[in-house]
């Protein structure tokens, strides 16, 4: 049997990271998406660059279903988002790095499901936002090479582009929220919808809004330059080596039945005819809770 390979959705994959890699372009019912395919860890993996391969894609432009849609073509099972984000925690520090475990949407004009379109409707439980088996995974290589590792935490999605205010800076920290960024949501309901896993790494490379003299993207004392200059995507690079080479592929947890009781209506016919396994065989039978029409 041939194993699935792991999917990451990051903003960039280095040739130490990523190797052997090709580009591929997956048709999905969203649209197409290209994915990097290559090894991991001497593992097949799957890369989406969220935010394009020159960064020329906004977090409120990204197209979240084909990217999260051409994973499941691919026959990616599991899903590793790497998110360089903000502080709205005083107690969580740029270095430090996050694996949440909760998370609150603040998103405003994006699509709410893989089914928007479809005569149907689904409602998944995020009891578990995060898949448990693959926090494990991350906590433990993030352990591995930081002493500034954060085992939990709420991370808020704004919508972006622009950066938060310091109103809103405080009015997250009221609502228990630890960090901030802008594309976590709807990746990890996709994710959920298309019963894949999927968990969160979040190195921090600034404080919020409110919390430090001013929120800088690119230039000096910016928070690319905390990321890169200062060994975070490095460090983070290779506790992803260590996280992809540990992940299980048996998996273990209920991600692979979100839908089972959830689904409601008539399965869109994509769902049926694109509903194939790594090897490109015939559909594997993951959707099979749902009810046929
Ligand atoms: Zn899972």
């Amino acid at each position: 049997m041939v194993n699935p390979p792991i999917g990451l959705i990051s903003s960039a994959a280095s040739e130490e990271l990523l190797q052997d890699r090709r580009i591929e372009m997956v048709d999905t019912p969203f649209g197409q998406a290209p994915v990097l395919v290559g090894r991991i860890a001497g593992r097949e993996a799957a890369v989406i660059l969220r935010y394009g391969g020159n960064l020329t894609v906004p977090s409120h432009k990204i197209n979240y279903r084909a990217n999260i849609w051409a994973l499941k073509e691919l026959g990616v099972e599991s899903i590793i988002s790497q998110n360089a984000i903000g502080s709205v925690n005083p107690m969580i520090r740029p270095g430090d790095i996050v694996i949440s475990d909760d998370f609150l949407d603040r998103t405003k004009d994006r699509p709410q499901s893989l089914f928007d379109e479809s005569d149907c409707w689904v409602r998944v439980d995020f009891t578990d936002p995060f898949c448990p088996r693959l926090r494990g995974d991350l906590i433990t290589a993030a352990n591995r090479h930081s002493n500034r590792v954060i085992e939990r935490g709420v991370f808020v999605c704004t919508e972006g582009p622009r950066f938060e205010t310091p109103a809103e800076i405080r009015s997250y920290q009221r609502d228990g929220g630890d960090i901030v960024g802008t594309p976590l949501v709807p990746e990890v309901v996709f994710a959920r919808e298309a019963e894949m896993c999927f968990a969160s790494i979040a190195p921090v490379i600034n404080f919020g809004a409110g919390m430090a003299p001013a929120v800088v993207h690119f230039g000096p004392g910016s928070m690319n330059d905390a990321y890169y200059a200062e060994g975070l995507h490095e460090l983070i690079e290779k506790t992803l080596i260590d996280a992809i080479g540990a992940v299980s592929h048996d998996r273990g947890c209920n991600c692979g039945n979100a839908l089972k009781g959830g689904f409601h209506g008539v399965p869109p016919v994509w769902l049926k005819s694109r509903n194939v396994d790594a090897s490109g065989k015939p559909p594997a039978d993951i959707f099979a809770t749902l009810p046929r029409s």
